[in-house]
């Protein structure tokens, strides 16, 4: 077992994400999905390994790595159970946002327990009446002596009622727009926060997505994360700049587990005498499954690549990586529906959990819509 404190090389990363998702995240995942269990399990999994800590700096504990070991690493444990996967990037978000602009304090206080996976971090943005625009959150952030007290509500939050601690985006100066935005740790226990039941899903089912209620919940002012007024900067940093090449990695993995099914599946399948892969119908389907899911990993890694060395870039890169992978997730799992014919459309054979999986995918992180507006933007200059 490595300790956090060990380099590790990209390749060892992903070599040893994929042995350790393999052997130990994939065997539960059927069950998981099935009874919406959370991965705790898995979580511990991650942290006595030194995953959890995957892109944080050395100097904190973490085993570094960039965008690009982050995403494969994301990848390695989505190939085994894309729930476990989404926590996993819900708690380095939640990692960077604090490494990127915490407090000396508040990096000591929390992110050496984060790294072992000993104290769990999510990230809550979403509210029912802001979709994918930040810009348009009403969770309030009043400054109250040395607290600052929260009301309000986040809704559709990963791992909600499950972490430890929350980054959370309030308005901390209502006449100040998108300048009036703070970003606030709060923890599970806090007096005031509640969390609403868990929501019956499509997929991503043992997430655990709940609504966060803040009625006067009293947050101490040292767990402002950032300057007040830059709290869209540290979501930029942490959600945006990171965030999104994680979500691409999930679906990437998502996608390469049904291609591997499918052709196992078509070369195993006899029918009148034949396996099915001797069929050119079913030789058409597996090959486009194949190289959507080479686009998606050579776009991915070079996004992250482009975003490791030019920071700036990061967002749109992420943008970019994001919404294909997403979208071709969800056509190589449905392509693998097809080969796997009946048997694809039950629960014993995956690929419907694959289906399911991936679908979220296409709305978390900014739907589909938003993000091709957001990249034709940035060609147009608008
Ligand atoms: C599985 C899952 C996990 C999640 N986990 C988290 C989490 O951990 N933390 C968190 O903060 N959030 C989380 N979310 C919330 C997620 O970020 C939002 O669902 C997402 O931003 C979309 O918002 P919405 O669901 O309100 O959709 P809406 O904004 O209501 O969108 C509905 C439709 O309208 C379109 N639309 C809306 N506005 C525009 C526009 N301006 N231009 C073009 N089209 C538009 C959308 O593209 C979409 O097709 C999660 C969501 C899912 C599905």
């Amino acid at each position: 077992m490595k300790q956090n404190n060990e380099s590790f090389g990209q390749h060892e990363l992903k070599d040893l994400a994929r042995r350790i998702a393999k052997e130990r995240i994939a065997p539960n995942a059927v069950e998981r999905d099935l009874k919406c269990v959370f991965p705790w399990d898995a979580v511990r999994i991650l942290g006595e390994t030194g995953l959890l800590s995957v892109g944080v700096s050395e100097h904190y504990g973490g085993v570094g790595g960039g965008r690009t070991s982050f995403a494969s690493v994301a990848r390695e444990i989505s190939r085994a159970c894309a729930s476990t996967a989404l926590v996993y990037v819900s708690h380095v978000i939640a990692a960077k946002g604090i490494e990127t602009a915490g407090s000396e304090a508040a990096t000591k206080k929390w992110l050496p327990e984060m790294l072992k996976g000993q104290c769990l971090g999510a990230f809550a943005v979403h509210e029912p009446g802001c979709g994918s625009n930040a810009g348009a959150i009403a969770t309030t952030a009043q400054r109250d002596g040395d607290n600052y007290v929260v009301n309000g509500s986040k809704f559709f939050i990963t791992s909600a009622g499950e972490a430890d601690i929350y980054l959370v985006l309030v308005r901390t100066d209502p006449e100040k727009g998108p300048k009036g935005i703070s970003t606030l740790i709060i923890e599970k226990d806090s007096p005031g926060l509640s969390f609403g039941s868990a929501e019956d899903k499509m997929g991503l089912k043992s997430t655990s997505s709940r609504e966060m209620f803040f009625t006067d919940c009293r947050v101490p002012v040292g767990n402002l994360i950032g300057d007040e007024g830059g709290g869209m900067q540290v979501i930029g940093k942490a959600v945006v700049g990171w965030g999104f090449f994680g979500a691409a990695g999930i679906s990437a993995g998502i996608a390469r587990s049904a291609v591997e099914i499918s052709i196992r599946h078509a070369t195993e399948r006899i029918i009148a005498g034949q396996p099915i892969a001797v069929h050119q119908g079913v030789q058409f389907l597996i090959s486009d499954m194949i190289l959507g899911t080479e686009a998606t990993e050579a776009l991915l890694v070079a996004c992250a690549e482009r975003a490791d060395s030019s920071p700036d870039s990061a967002a749109l890169n992420g943008f970019k990586a994001k919404l294909f992978a997403s979208e071709t997730a969800v056509e190589v799992t449905n392509k693998a529906i097809q080969v796997l014919g009946g048997h694809g459309y039950c629960r014993d054979y995956i690929v419907e959990r694959l289906f399911r999986d991936a679908r979220g995918l296409t709305v978390h992180f900014k739907t589909s819509e938003w993000l091709r507006q957001d990249i034709a933007k940035a060609a147009l200059d608008l």
